[in-house]
């Protein structure tokens, strides 16, 4: 049942009980999901009401910047912080937001082929832009001829927070592999880095809201401790699943595996146009 229908909630299991018979559970889980809907309503409500103060706070330091530099310049260090975090709590509010916009919205995808080579290649030079003091080699590699059926907005979060991570929790002069290709009837997007890697224990807890493996690392990357949770969110609306593979020094290997049901095959000719 959705969480937002007040009717009440029965969970039912069924249990085998021996040789023939079955047990049935019914437990009332009504209070349970009126819980979840009002934690839900909560963070999405204070989070939008965050942004105006934000916006407010982002601009007139802004605005300050040029006068400061020529009047005070002891005090642009400090409004540099300010400046700093700010930036940082408007991209938690933007997670948050979209969280609790994929949490609540049972709305089925609107989907669309994608130009999956297009969408890619913008990501791969935004993470490249993003790394550009780190001496980082990232590669794409795209078979141009699979493609997907769904929304670039939110697939484009999702795949691009896959490859940020991989710049972020890389040392100087990493490299990292971003493909894009067929996989038995669907598709599959992989980012390999050769960063620090994780711990296996802590694999099973990474898609969890605000979950870290090493707090002060993100913290210093600018991370929201969002990004994985909102990998999953979106792989869940199309069915698609997300694997991690990890070792502590060597790298990780993350990867998406999309069902056949939203890929689609395009023919590419031999001058570059596709149908
Ligand atoms: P964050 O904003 O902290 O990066 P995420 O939800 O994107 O949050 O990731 C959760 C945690 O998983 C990160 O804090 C980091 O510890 C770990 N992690 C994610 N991607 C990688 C990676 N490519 N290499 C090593 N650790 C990673």
């Amino acid at each position: 049942p959705s969480p937002d229908d007040d009717s009440q909630m029965l969970e039912i299991r069924v249990i085998p009980y021996g040789n023939k018979q079955r047990l049935m559970l019914v437990r009332d889980v009504s209070r349970l999901y009126l819980l979840e809907r009002m934690r839900r309503d909560f963070v999405a409500n204070i989070s939008h009401e965050l942004r105006t103060p934000l916006t407010v706070i982002h601009g007139v330091s802004e605005t300050l910047s040029d006068s400061v530099k020529a009047k005070a310049p002891d005090a642009e260090r400090p409004l540099e912080l300010i400046q700093q975090q700010t930036r940082r709590m408007q991209r938690l509010v933007e997670d948050l937001l979209m969280l609790s916009r994929l949490e609540t919205d049972q709305k089925p995808v609107e989907r669309q082929l994608l130009d999956m080579p297009r969408i890619l290649s913008v990501i791969v030079d935004e993470a490249r832009a993003l790394a550009q003091d780190q001496g980082h080699h990232i590669e794409l590699e795209c078979d141009p001829a699979v493609t997907l059926y769904g929304d670039e907005s939110e697939l484009r979060s999702a795949l691009s927070n896959l490859v940020f991570n991989a710049v972020k929790y890389t040392p100087k002069n990493g490299r990292i592999l971003v493909s894009w290709r067929e996989d038995a009837g669907g598709a599959r997007f992989t980012v390999e880095d050769n960063g620090i890697g994780i711990p296996a224990h802590h694999l099973p807890r990474l898609t969890e809201r605000f979950y870290r493996v090493d707090s002060g690392r993100s913290s210093r990357t600018g991370g929201t401790g969002l990004g994985l949770a909102i990998v999953k969110h979106v792989l869940g609306r199309y069915q698609a699943n997300l694997e991690v593979r990890s070792e502590p020094g060597k790298g990780s290997t993350f990867s998406c595996r999309f069902p056949p049901a939203v890929t689609a095959r395009r023919v590419v000719s031999l001058t570059g146009s596709r149908s």
